[in-house]
């Protein structure tokens, strides 16, 4: 009998993609015996309401060059097709359709995001659909998230999420603080691959506060 599939997805706006996300993808392959990983650069995301988020094909090509040379991690277009905010509920739900019932999902989040999924929209039926994998992040307390783990019995929330929780080798690196080092002509060589930060100079990205 063949053996289920068993699916990474490591969503984010890759404004621009960088080494902590490498970094946690790897890790959670590795931790969770995955088949593969499957880089979802999100089309509109929907708690960012950042004017310092460039264009979706832009983020998506930088994802597709960052990982060429991991034979085990891919990149969707399924968000940045899709019209509208890109809300994870939809994307597990398209995932599940395409390798049907055979499959299991497990979420990739950074401490930082693990934190909010209560807020995600339908995120009891999320929670039904797909496990959790919350790396740690430096500025983040693992105790924080055992604290949403474990919501207290009386809660009125019925669905509770299934997560599991990883160690990564903490980097303090962030797209934020990418972003704001070329606008200050500053070093991002070491924070992300060549060849990402090889696009970002040949295209000019990022040089503005707002594009
Ligand atoms: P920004 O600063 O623009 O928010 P970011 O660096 O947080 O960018 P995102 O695209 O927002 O990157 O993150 C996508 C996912 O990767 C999120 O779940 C986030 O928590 C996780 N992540 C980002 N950076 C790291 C890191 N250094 N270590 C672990 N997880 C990370
Ligand atoms: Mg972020």
């Amino acid at each position: 009998m063949k053996k289920p599939l068993t699916l990474g997805i490591m969503g984010g706006t890759f404004n621009p993609i960088h080494y902590g996300h490498l970094v946690t993808a790897e890790e959670a392959f590795y931790q969770f015996n995955l088949d593969k990983v499957i880089f979802m650069p999100a089309g509109q995301p929907p708690h960012k309401k950042d004017k310092e988020i460039i264009s979706a094909e832009n983020r998506y090509l930088m994802t597709v060059i960052a990982t060429a040379s991991n034979p085990h991690f891919t990149v969707s277009r399924l968000e940045i097709e899709r019209k509208g905010p890109s809300y994870a509920i939809d994307t597990v739900r398209e995932l599940r359709r395409i390798y049907k019932e055979d499959v299991t999902l497990y979420f990739i989040t950074g401490a930082d995001a693990i934190l909010e999924i209560l807020t995600w929209k339908d995120s009891e039926k999320l929670y039904e659909l797909c496990h959790f994998i919350a790396a740690t992040r430096p500025g983040y307390s693992l105790e924080r998230f055992r604290k949403l783990h474990l919501l207290p019995e009386n809660d009125s929330r019925k669905k509770k999420p299934s997560v599991f929780f990883m160690e990564v080798p903490a980097l303090a690196i962030s797209s934020t603080d990418i972003r704001k080092r070329i606008r200050e002509g500053r070093p991002i060589k070491y924070l992300l691959p060549d060849g990402v930060a090889s696009y970002i100079f040949k295209y000019g990205l990022y040089k503005k506060a707002s594009l």
